[in-house]
């Protein structure tokens, strides 16, 4: 059967549940607990910081279905499902016998995957009649995403932007204006642990740990406010299975089962959603998938980091996660431009790790950006910095492949477009792009910050 450039599906054939991985899971991820009790965070405990449904999602290990409600699905209508290509131009580039395929992400205005999530969390704090969300955005695609969606319901948007993205993405600033959201660019003297955080570096160009303190606290303070995530979390791994999931009914409809699934990871959501349901045939033992985790060099928590209990935010106001991390107070070098910052990892991902059902290798950016000028030029698209983690990946692998005439079918997620990260372009265009890989000492320093339970 011949397979045509893009897969597309028919409405009738789009997800009507998110899938629960966790479910098929037999070592669950580890729960978040209460920093002052080094207890599991109770229900009622989530539900001062989070929408009521989402904290069910959240804390469910069990339910490997949620349906999705129907103005969900209505809205990702306007923009699903997204193609699953068949990269042929990159193969015949790569002279490679492999397949390639890819599930793109970038073709909303927000250009990733965020989307899927953040409509999904508006879309409960609406129900729970409440009056808006508050967040934290690093580069902009998540504050972009949920400020679409916050528009879309008429909720409205507070968004901790970090400090050096809001003075280096001005655009990204104005598309979530242009949504009507709210953006404070972190840390701020709006809250106090903004204030805090001021005052012990006066010159911190911020990160997306402080902001992610300051938004917490921001819904904290306001009634009728929760905060909102857009990764890291169960909740959003769940939301992002949509993506796996159309990726894996398009692929049924042609028999194409791949050998390896390979994404990107800053947080883990669009792996871990990617992945879901493959991940799920392998835990089940019905597959012998590959499973790869991307990260930069320069922020390399699973290859490098430790898993133990974290702090998620710079301020500690959050739960604790069990999680492959650099700690707490890790913030990449300055010229580290392609993205994917966090200094943690999703908890489930992290137990997959943990476990041997993940792999995960780290990058240099200046590889990154050379695979995604390659891809750029046969396949057309432009690709975040973060999507090209995984294209370079997937490059490597079918390179692989030539070598040893293996025909392996490769899948991995191409999450955005790199629209707005053309600065960091002009960067490597310029020459002036270099990999700045942290050492063992300065890793020791911030693990060292690790709480002690
Ligand atoms: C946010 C983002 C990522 C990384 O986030 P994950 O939660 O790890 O998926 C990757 N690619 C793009 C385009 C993004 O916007």
């Amino acid at each position: 059967m011949e397979i045509p450039y893009k897969i597309y599906l028919r409405e009738d054939q789009m997800p009507r549940a998110w899938y629960n991985l966790r479910a098929d899971m037999k070592n669950k991820p580890a729960p978040l607990l209460n920093p002052a009790t080094g207890k599991p965070m109770t229900r009622e405990e989530l539900c001062g910081v989070f929408c009521e449904k989402l904290v069910e999602q959240e804390l469910d290990d069990s339910l490997p279905y949620y349906s999705i409600p129907q103005p969900i699905r209505d809205f990702y209508r306007m923009y699903r499902p997204s193609p699953l290509v068949r990269a042929y131009c990159l193969e015949e580039k790569l002279q490679t016998p492999a397949h390639i395929y890819y599930k793109y992400e970038g073709n909303n205005t927000s250009g990733s995957h965020k989307l899927n999530s953040a409509i999904a969390q508006a879309y409960y704090a609406k129900a729970q009649g409440l009056k808006g969300v508050t967040t934290e955005t690093g580069a902009g695609q998540w504050g972009t995403a949920l400020s679409m969606a916050c528009a879309y319901l008429g909720l409205d948007c507070q968004v901790f932007m970090v400090k050096i993205s809001y003075e280096q993405k001005p655009f990204r600033r104005e598309i979530m204006r242009t949504y009507g959201a709210s953006v404070t660019p972190s840390p701020s003297d709006s809250t106090k642990v903004g204030r805090a955080i001021l005052a012990a570096k006066p010159d911190t160009t911020g990160s997306l740990g402080c902001a992610i303190s300051e938004a917490v606290e921001a819904a904290r303070s306001q009634p009728g406010y929760r905060y909102v995530l857009g990764s890291v979390l169960n909740q959003v791994l769940l939301h992002q299975s949509v993506i796996g999931l159309e990726a894996k009914t398009a692929m049924d409809l042609y028999d194409i089962k791949p050998d390896i699934v390979i994404g990107c990871a800053g947080g883990g959501s669009n792996l871990g959603g990617l992945i879901a349901p493959f991940m799920g045939e392998r835990l089940r033992g019905e597959s012998d998938c590959r499973f790869i985790a991307v990260e930069p060099a320069s922020c390399p928590s699973l290859t490098r980091g430790v898993f133990a209990y974290d702090f998620a935010d710079t301020g500690r106001v959050c739960p604790l996660a069990k999680m492959y991390t650099l700690g707490s107070g890790f913030i990449p070098a300055p010229n580290h431009a392609g993205g994917l910052r966090f200094h943690g990892m999703s908890p489930i991902l992290s137990q997959l790790y943990a476990d041997g059902y993940l792999e995960a290798r780290a990058v240099g950016q200046r590889e990154v950006f050379e695979a995604a000028e390659i891809f750029a030029r046969v396949e057309g698209i432009l690709p975040a910095p973060e999507s090209a983690h995984a294209i370079k990946a997937a490059m490597d692998e079918a390179v692989c492949c030539r070598e040893s005439g293996e025909r392996k079918t490769i899948l991995f997620g191409l999450t955005g477009t790199g629209y707005f990260d053309l600065l960091a372009y002009q960067r490597f265009h310029d020459g002036e792009m270099s990999d700045y890989i942290p050492n063992d000492k300065e890793l020791a320093a911030s693990l060292s910050a690790l709480p002690r339970l």
